[in-house]
């Protein structure tokens, strides 16, 4: 019984050790997985799912987003001077899941690729309308980060090359 514990101790030291090894490997050869962020950034899919901007020439006022929103991530805001309310969204809640932008029946709410804007407190992640409705950019593009695009690697499955 000691001897079995010992043979799967050291199999399980064996595995270890490969693993760590696997490690180093990928460090230093190339390509790297990881990119040098924010010297360079990966440009996303098509397709892909980031922040969501909102258009307020184009809302109605209808609600439906808020309704839709399986997080509660969106919420209507009466604000002053307007006979409409307007949608505001909290990145708190939000899972990016784009249903609100499925829903909008007047094409008020897009889907953008911006995926690193950072926030220092929890409330500057709840942008109410006026806030939904500017423009946020990418920090990394904003400070000229070269564009990366992912690629298959027969080698390594996948790896970044200049857009
Ligand atoms: S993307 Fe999804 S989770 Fe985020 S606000 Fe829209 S419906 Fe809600
Ligand atoms: S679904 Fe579109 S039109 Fe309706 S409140 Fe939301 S953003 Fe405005």
């Amino acid at each position: 019984m000691k001897k079995l514990g010992l043979v799967s101790a050291l199999a399980s030291f064996g595995r270890h050790l490969l693993a760590i090894g696997v490690g180093i490997r990928y460090l230093f050869s190339e390509p790297r997985m990881t990119v040098r962020y924010p010297e360079y950034y990966i440009v996303p899919e098509e397709g892909y799912r980031g922040e969501v901007r909102f258009h307020r020439d184009k809302c109605i006022g209808c609600g439906l987003c808020a309704r839709i929103c399986p997080a509660s991530a969106m919420k209507m805001y009466k604000l002053p001077g307007e006979k409409r309310m307007r949608p505001g969204i909290n990145y708190q809640r939000c899972i990016f899941c784009g249903y609100c932008v499925s829903i909008c029946p007047t094409g008020a709410l897009e889907l953008t690729q911006v995926n690193d804007v950072a926030c220092y407190t929890l409330d500057e992640m709840v942008l109410s309308p006026d806030e939904f409705e500017r423009e946020r950019v990418s920090p990394a593009v904003k400070e000229g980060a070269r564009p990366l695009k992912t690629r298959f690697d027969d080698r390594r499955g996948l790896k970044h090359v200049p857009d």
